[in-house]
């Protein structure tokens, strides 16, 4: 956000979404995370136009921006889960690790004793005295926290009550010249992507060299014909012919995000037995 704000001022907000933005920004930055969870929860297009932005606004900055974010087009996502995201983003920054994201836990992993982990290991069932391993091995355990995908864990913990979940696919493009030559987030008013970026202008060790890397992510799955439209939409957006550029692959997460609803809870209890 802080960089949208001056992004923005470069044309697509006028003085008074200008101002809503600041207003909205610094408070949410500022204020303790406590007042945004305790806040009345509406969605979050409405908050928006509560907050005084435009109509063409919302739908120029806030929407296609969000909706990847969100992976949903209508902003219909609770207001308390948008501040606190925004909130996030303002107080922090936003990184691509070099090594990838994978970089991440392998970090937390680096610092665990040797043998707390224990990998390609599913748990296909849980007991009284704690988890069966793999169909068979049987690992005891004081307390097993449940912390796998959705599906995974609803099978773990019949009766588990589950939202529904969005699907979002990630198309890599491979392209001798870099489309963009700067790390920026490219979102598209059409909604015929929700947001696109030149990877290698981020991490330039991301394609061999001499190419660049370039994502973007859809709402949904991978059907027949969608990077072909795809592909036409990005020559438009950066300007380019994207004819040439070759398909590395197409990732589509199944579970991406919960729908968050308005009425959300931010927490909840959630033991299920005892352990
Ligand atoms: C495309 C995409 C982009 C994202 N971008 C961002 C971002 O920019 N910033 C951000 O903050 N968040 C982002 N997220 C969200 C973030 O990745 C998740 O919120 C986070 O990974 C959730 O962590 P988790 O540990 O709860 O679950 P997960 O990371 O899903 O981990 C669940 C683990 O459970 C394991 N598991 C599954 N079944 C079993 C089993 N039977 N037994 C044992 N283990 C099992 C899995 O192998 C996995 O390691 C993104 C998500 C997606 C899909």
């Amino acid at each position: 956000p802080r960089q949208a704000l001056r992004g923005v001022a470069g044309g697509v907000a006028g003085p008074r979404d200008l101002a809503a933005l600041a207003t909205l920004t610094g408070r949410d930055m500022l204020a303790p995370a406590a007042l945004v969870r305790r806040a009345r929860d509406t969605s979050t297009r409405r908050a928006l136009a509560a907050a005084g932005f435009s109509e063409g606004f919302v739908e120029r900055f806030f929407r296609p921006f969000l909706s990847g974010v969100f992976l949903e087009e209508d902003l219909a996502t609770s207001s308390r889960f948008f501040h606190l995201v925004w909130r996030s983003m303002a107080r922090g920054t936003i990184c691509l690790p070099a090594a990838g994201v994978a970089a991440v836990p392998e970090l937390l992993a680096s610092a665990l004793p040797p043998g707390t982990l224990a990998l390609e290991s599913p748990v296909t069932a849980l007991t009284d005295d704690g988890v069966v391993v793999d169909g068979g091995r049987e690992v005891a355990a004081r307390a097993v926290v449940v912390a796998s995908s959705p599906t995974v864990a609803a099978a773990l913990l019949p009766g588990l009550p589950l939202p529904p979940y969005r699907t979002v696919t990630t198309y890599y493009h491979l392209t001798p010249r870099s489309p963009l030559r700067e790390p920026t987030l490219v979102t598209d008013v059409r909604r015929r992507f929700t947001n696109s970026c030149v990877l290698t202008e981020v991490q330039p060790g991301h394609a061999p060299r001499g190419y660049a890397l370039v994502a973007t992510s859809v709402l949904g799955a991978d059907t027949a014909g969608r990077e072909r439209t795809l592909r036409d939409a990005l020559a438009e957006c950066y300007g380019t012919d994207t004819g040439g550029w070759e398909l590395l692959t197409a990732r589509t997460v199944a579970e991406a995000l919960p729908a968050m609803e308005p009425g959300l809870p931010l927490s909840r209890r959630s033991r299920r037995a005892a352990g």
